[in-house]
């Protein structure tokens, strides 16, 4: 039992779901003890129809570390749902399904939330899972369940569900962190759209894009509160759509948006930007039909503070706002152009 507390205690201990999931298929494999041959976390991610399989954290019986996709891999890398029936009978029934598969037994248990179900957890052990067995991990998937949830309500918006603002530095540094120093001089030397798509392969790159409603105050004050607050929302729901599942969306307040992506170039940065634009411009909100957005992107450089970053892409929005709106603004082409000035690097007190 104390075995059980300490590993509830480690589950909840951490505030980073990849940390959660790779402690959650190792408390598994412990607690099983003996017969567990393998755990594995899988999520479905990507649009409805294009839904694929990733791997959130997966332990075999002798492994010292569990292994992961990665958070930035290429949705079309995965497998498709239809890849794994029984994974995908699992999701759908909302039921623990349990088969023997060579000389194993495999036993799925579906990862819900509130609305949905997410994910599946897949078990394999050497004997039939026992009844209390099977009790002890719905147990503690509900605990994780709702731990999950905690952690939703404290890092979200509560309109929107994108993540809020409080989660964005960490974020940002992190991807900060993956980006070699070496790099630095060179790229804020060359800072402009044409950079070698050869030096994409090798090293990370990352972007921030700053997003805005045009005329916002006139949606409000011609239809109300509440049917702008509607607009956010489904705003909202074209990003998710718009954007891949890996690239990490927020309501910064009001009806400002920023979006961190990793992404080969600037070309295919623009492109991702200037998509989301289209789907905006063509959406037909309910009463008050269309609207636009204006959008400002920068890339992230080693060293970048989170307020000098967005100090780039919300200059670059400025701009687009300027130039009629409804339109898509690099900063470095901004730059490289003459049409704006290197940003001043302000310290993240000035800004946040
Ligand atoms: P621009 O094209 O220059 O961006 O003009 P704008 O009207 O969108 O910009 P401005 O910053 O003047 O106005 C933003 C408006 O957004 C003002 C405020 O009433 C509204 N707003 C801010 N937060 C919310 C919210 O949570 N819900 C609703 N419905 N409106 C909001
Ligand atoms: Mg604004
Ligand atoms: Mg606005």
């Amino acid at each position: 039992m104390s075995g059980v507390v300490d590993h509830l205690a480690e589950l909840t201990g951490f505030r980073d779901r990849d940390v959660m999931d790779v402690t959650l298929v190792t408390a598994l494999r412990d607690l099983l003890n003996g017969p567990a041959a393998a755990v594995a976390i899988y999520r479905c991610v990507g649009e409805p129809g294009q839904q694929r399989w990733l791997t959130r954290a997966r332990l075999h019986a002798g492994d010292a570390v569990a292994t992961a996709d990665s958070l930035w891999v290429d949705p079309d890398t995965l497998p498709r749902l239809a890849e794994h029936p029984r994974r995908l009978e699992c999701l759908t029934q909302r039921s623990v399904l349990q088969q023997r598969e060579n000389n194993e037994w495999v036993t799925l248990f579906p990862l819900a939330t509130e609305r949905d179900v997410v994910g599946v957890l897949e078990l394999h052990t050497a004997r039939r899972l026992k009844a209390e067995a099977q009790r002890m991990v719905s147990s503690v998937l509900r605990i994780y369940h709702n731990f999950q949830g905690l952690l939703d309500y404290s890092e979200r918006d509560t309109l929107t569900g994108l993540l809020n603002r409080k989660t964005f530095d960490e974020s940002f540094l992190k991807a900060v962190s993956e980006l070699p120093l070496r790099v630095h001089a060179e790229e804020a030397a060359q800072d402009e759209p044409d950079q070698d798509r050869r030096h994409a392969a090798v090293h990370p790159r990352y972007w921030i894009g700053v997003i805005d409603i045009d005329h916002f105050k006139s949606i409000n004050d011609r239809f109300g509160h509440l049917i702008g607050d509607e607009v956010l929302l489904l705003l909202s729901r074209l990003m998710r759509s718009s954007f891949r599942f890996n690239d990490l969306l927020y309501r910064f307040g009001g009806e400002e948006f920023v979006v961190l992506m990793r992404c080969e170039d600037e070309p295919d940065a623009a492109h991702a930007f200037e998509r989301f634009r289209l789907n905006t411009a063509q959406y037909a909100f309910p009463q008050v039909g269309r609207i636009t957005v204006s959008i400002g992107f920068t890339q992230i450089r080693s060293g970048d503070s989170p307020a000098a970053a967005f100090e780039r892409a919300d200059k670059a929005v400025y701009h687009a706002k300027g130039a009629g709106r409804n339109q898509v603004q690099s900063h470095a082409t901004l730059v490289a152009q003459g049409r704006m000035a290197e940003a001043s690097h302000l310290s993240d007190v000035e800004l946040f």
